[in-house]
């Protein structure tokens, strides 16, 4: 059992990281999210501490600590905004606090977090046929919630997804060792929404895709940096590769060539980076030149060196393919289509 949305004392919930941890394993769990409330005051007080102790955790516990976050009651017309500070900061899954019918959360929560791409849409409460159709696009999890309050609305949840074809989850919104889950009364809370057994095996799944390196990776310390100046296109990109592996991000070319220097300095360079063209200060055009230079600087073989996915738009791409192509490995047009992205990752043998 995988539970995607739990509270430590980095917000309201009760235990620190570790007891949470522990209490959870114990209560039949294999893996659980990390997901305090935050907003713009304490993304970056929350996340790294979390993403710190799970790294810890996780190196010697049977158990796997997702760090993650839940932006709650965050105004709709910035939600994507904190969302892609979030994943900035090493967040791998972003939660958002949904229009719950027992709080004033602001009406255009949900549609505002389906349209930012986030992981999870937590106790969305009467979300629309609209909403969830959105959501079934766009790829968010709709949340059935074990949590006092907010599950008042399950059935309703359960019905809009399954007319729209949403996908879903189950979590228990802990924030103290009571309100932990076991498997079988997650799977009663999905049974009393008038799911079936079936809809809770596929529930688990949606949550397993979370677990670091669930893609197959064949080389299980994958490591990728997308490198894009806009924060929607590094989360989106980041979202999907980092079920692969590590998935880094840098907001222009200076910042990408100092990750890619660090990581050669710490001996674990990038399996693969996507590099933005049009980006201020130093653009993907220079940052693809200078890494390469770094490799030949460092006899890197060819074959061994960084694969980089050019994103470009349509008009960039005639001249890219004259100067660069010598350079890049691959180019891939502007919004990317994840599945066009994996296709490439999958050419060049990273993942299966
Ligand atoms: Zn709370
Ligand atoms: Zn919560």
């Amino acid at each position: 059992m995988i539970d995607l949305h739990t509270h430590t004392v980095f917000s309201d919930g009760v235990l620190i990281p570790a007891e949470l941890a522990r209490r959870a394993q114990v209560a039949g769990l294999t893996a659980m999210a990390m997901t305090d409330h935050g907003d713009h005051s304490n993304l970056d007080f929350i996340i790294p501490r979390l993403v710190t102790v799970a790294k810890e955790l996780n190196a010697v516990m049977p158990f796997t600590v997702i760090p993650g976050i839940e932006l709650t009651h965050v105004p709709p017309p910035i939600i994507a905004d904190a969302a892609a500070k979030a994943r900035d900061l090493g967040a791998q899954i972003v939660v958002v606090h949904g229009e719950t019918i027992v709080e004033p959360v602001c009406p255009g929560t949900n549609q505002a977090a389906i349209k930012a791409c986030v992981d999870v849409l937590a106790h969305p409460g009467q979300i629309t046929e609209a909403e969830a159709a959105l959501a079934a696009d766009k790829g968010v999890l709709l949340e059935i919630t074990g949590r006092k309050g907010h599950s008042l609305t399950n059935g309703h949840v359960a019905r809009m997804a399954k007319k729209a074809g949403a996908r879903l989850v189950v979590n228990s919104d802990s924030h103290a060792p009571g309100d932990l889950m076991s498997p079988e009364w997650a799977e009663k809370v999905v049974l009393g929404a008038g799911l079936t057994s079936e809809d809770f095996q596929a529930m688990q799944k949606e949550a397993q895709a979370f677990l670091p390196n669930q893609g197959l990776a064949k080389n299980a310390s994958l490591r990728m940096l997308v490198v894009d100046d806009d924060a929607m296109s590094r989360m989106v990109l980041c979202r999907s590769l980092g079920a692969y592996g590590e998935c880094l991000t840098a907001a222009n070319g200076r910042e990408a060539i100092d990750a890619f220097r660090r990581a050669l300095a710490e001996n674990r360079p990038f399996d693969m980076i996507t590099l933005d063209v049009m980006m201020p200060d130093v653009d993907g055009r220079s940052a693809l030149t200078q890494i390469r230079f770094l490799e030949e600087d460092r006899d890197i073989e060819p074959e061994k060196r960084t694969k980089i996915i050019m994103t470009t738009t349509l008009s960039e791409r005639k001249d890219i393919e004259g100067a660069f192509r010598d350079q890049c490995d691959a180019y891939v047009t502007k919004p990317v289509r994840v599945d066009e992205l994996l296709e490439r990752v999958r050419q060049f043998g990273l993942i299966d």
